[in-house]
């Protein structure tokens, strides 16, 4: 079996409650989803096949136990999910980033989720699927809201109460997008919300800078 492949590399979890840990990314090619914002349009086209087994030998080289499987959207490629058991039986810790369109159901739920959640700016977020928010598990998923105003911010806010997500979720991360310009007005208001929420800074943009791929 094989996967269309964008860029596979070593480097530091940016985001989420394991931000700063070393990761092994597998960047897969493709998304059904078109964010105003997005910042890995390279993704969309090209990429290169790769078969498990070669995906695997430069995993093992690496030597990093963490590994996140990413996109694009990586669920939009059906032999992702036999790649996820794969990634699992070898007692890798696998996180999963998807931008919430395609139904979670068949991920090993030995795999930790982080689910998108569009918000309006986004241009998508009518495209949600729902039900993955009632999938998410406690004590491993994670549920991002990338916000580029305040009018996203109130539409997490509605999400957040109306699918119980203190609740449901490990960790709730409010991604501001990078270079926002207030971005201190937003982390004002996050912290005044008494929600249990975390502000979600993408740490890698601020080492490599927001144009730099493979790190
Ligand atoms: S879901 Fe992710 S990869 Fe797809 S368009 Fe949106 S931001 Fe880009």
């Amino acid at each position: 079996m094989n996967l269309r492949i964008t860029e596979i590399f070593l480097s530091i979890q940016g985001e989420s409650s394991h931000a700063g840990r070393p990761c092994a990314f597998v960047r897969l090619t493709g998304c059904p989803m078109r964010c105003v914002w997005c910042d890995s349009v390279y993704t969309f086209t090209g990429g290169e096949r790769k078969t498990f087994d070669e995906i695997f030998a430069l995993l093992k080289e690496f030597g990093c136990n963490l590994v996140e499987v990413t996109g694009g959207d990586p669920l939009a490629q059906k032999n992702v999910f036999p790649f996820i058991a794969l990634l699992c039986d070898e007692d890798f810790e696998v996180l999963i980033e998807t931008g919430g369109y395609v139904s979670t159901e068949k991920v090993d739920e030995r795999a930790k989720i982080i689910l998108d959640v569009k918000c309006p700016a986004s241009g998508e977020s009518e495209r949600n699927h729902w039900a993955n928010l009632e999938r998410l598990r406690a004590d491993k998923d994670e549920v991002k809201f990338v916000i580029a105003d305040l009018n996203d911010w109130e539409f997490a806010k509605e999400i957040i109460e109306k699918y119980d997500l203190e609740i449901r979720a490990k960790e709730i991360l409010i991604s501001p997008i990078f270079g926002i310009e207030n971005l201190a007005e937003i982390a004002e208001t996050v912290s005044r919300s008494g929600l249990k929420v975390r502000l979600n800074l993408q740490l890698h943009k601020y080492i490599w800078g927001k144009d730099t791929r493979g790190v």
